[in-house]
């Protein structure tokens, strides 16, 4: 694995354990070149998963991207970190082994709702209100951009953190 911080491909595991209740294994990693610490997981991948955007689009289905937009409605909430990861490998497994080669991005959205709503109800409520502002003016595809799309996250500021999803889109598009 290499380094990335100097780039550098000699990097050991200093420390290896199950995680995510056994579902991947966390290795903790030294590089030698620039004392860099990281960290890498190693997951089962069942098979590759097609994600069909709203615009036609396809793209691999992206494990991170599907993250870090379930982070985005679960920002500055108190959910356990476990809990989080379990809904992330759980919608994963979930499209790995539906049998169907492509998911559109609407699917996905649905799965993240449910998850959602036995999470926490604020996340459920901004991720739905975006979801169904967004529906018509195809500005849901900027949001689930993020689960497997090469458009970039909703921002990331930390001022907007609060706002409504929607306040938050103004607050973009008034932007020059
Ligand atoms: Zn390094």
């Amino acid at each position: 694995m290499r380094c990335p911080y100097c780039g550098g491909s000699d990097t050991q595991v200093k420390d290896s354990r199950p995680s995510e209740d056994g579902a991947a294994i966390r290795r903790r990693r030294v590089c030698p070149d620039c004392a860099g610490r990281f960290t890498t997981f190693e997951r089962v991948q069942l098979r590759e998963v097609t994600v069909v955007k709203r615009s036609g689009k396809r793209v691999p289905f992206d494990r991170d991207k599907l993250q870090r937009s379930i982070d985005v409605a679960l920002r500055k909430r108190a959910v356990d970190p476990e809990r989080v990861e379990r809904l992330v490998s759980g919608i994963t497994r979930q499209l790995e082994s539906s049998g169907e080669a492509e998911v559109t991005s609407e699917a996905i959205g649905e799965l993240v709702m449910e998850g959602l709503k036995g999470l926490d109800d604020v996340a459920y409520v901004r991720f739905a209100s975006v979801y169904k502002n967004f529906r018509e003016a195809k500005d849901f595809e900027e949001l689930l951009g993020t689960l497997g799309g090469t458009l970039a996250a909703p921002a990331e500021d930390e001022a907007s953190a609060d706002v409504a999803p929607t306040s938050r889109r103004r607050a973009r598009q008034a932007k020059p």
